[in-house]
């Protein structure tokens, strides 16, 4: 099968998740020049900041040089908003995740945390294409905010999103959930099951977190994973690198109105 391609992602970079991270990436930097998606995290909870990191932004440099894409993945990442009125406000934001710093927020809130995220890329010289919200929830006001502000796509687990008309591409991901022992065991079968039902799918997405790289069985699953997709003749990608390369009209691509 021709063409085939995955695109491995880091979720919630920060100075707080590096040491999750470090030990795996230079396993993945051993096996070959395989570029990575870094979805960046400018204040992670407000106590772990990204661009005040010396270190931080040499790596994050080091990574831009040798062919590695960095997008903006919310500002802060958590959900500190006042908290839920409605059922599935509270299903949403309590049960799903706490972390959907992008779902509760209105259209002003969100314009000024992408315009504060999008000028410290701009300071570091680092271009800006994606916007990727995190737990991939943008309520409606985020949504708008979102269009208006010159990215090239966002996503959510199923699609990749070309901004600013949202027009989906299909882009299926393989995520963990790690938090607890019988998730991560169902995780390993769903994410195979997964894997299998997209094999014809051009691009497959693996979304990776850093609860994941502190369970064996989760690192082990994603180091495999790799192996196995580079040896059927899959090839790494970044996200804007494929998405460049595809015309706007693939027969995959769907137009989804916007609200
Ligand atoms: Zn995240």
């Amino acid at each position: 099968m021709a063409d085939r391609e995955f695109a491995l992602v880091l979720h919630d970079i920060a100075p707080a998740t590096w040491p999750d991270y470090r030990s795996f990436v230079e396993q993945i930097d051993g096996m070959g020049q395989i570029p990575m998606t870094w979805l960046v995290v400018p204040d992670f909870h407000h106590r772990s900041n990204t661009f005040e990191d010396a270190g931080m932004l040499r790596l994050l440099h080091q990574r831009m040089a040798r062919g590695d894409e960095l997008a903006l993945h919310g500002f802060y990442h958590c959900d500190d908003a006042p908290p839920p009125r409605t059922p599935r406000d509270y299903f949403m934001r309590r049960l799903y995740t706490y972390e959907g710093e992008f779902y509760p927020i209105e259209y002003d809130e969100a314009l000024e945390r992408l315009e504060r995220g999008a000028e410290l890329f701009r300071r570091e010289d680092w271009p800006l294409d994606g916007f990727v919200a995190p737990a991939w929830l943008l309520g409606d006001g985020a949504r708008r905010a979102l269009k208006t502000q010159g990215f090239t796509y966002t996503s959510d687990p199923e699609h990749l999103y070309r901004l600013p008309d949202y027009t989906a591409i299909k882009a299926p991901s393989l995520v963990w959930s790690a938090r607890s022992r019988w998730r991560r065991g169902m995780s390993w079968v769903v994410n195979e099951r997964a894997r299998r039902r997209h094999r014809r799918e051009p691009l497959i997405r693996l979304g990776l977190h850093p609860v994941d790289m502190r369970h064996d069985i989760s690192r082990r699953y994603w180091i495999d994973t790799i192996r196995r997709l580079l040896e059927e003749g899959y090839q790494p990608t970044t996200k804007i690198s494929w998405l460049h390369r595809q015309s706007n009209s693939t027969p995959e691509t769907l137009a989804m109105s916007s609200s």
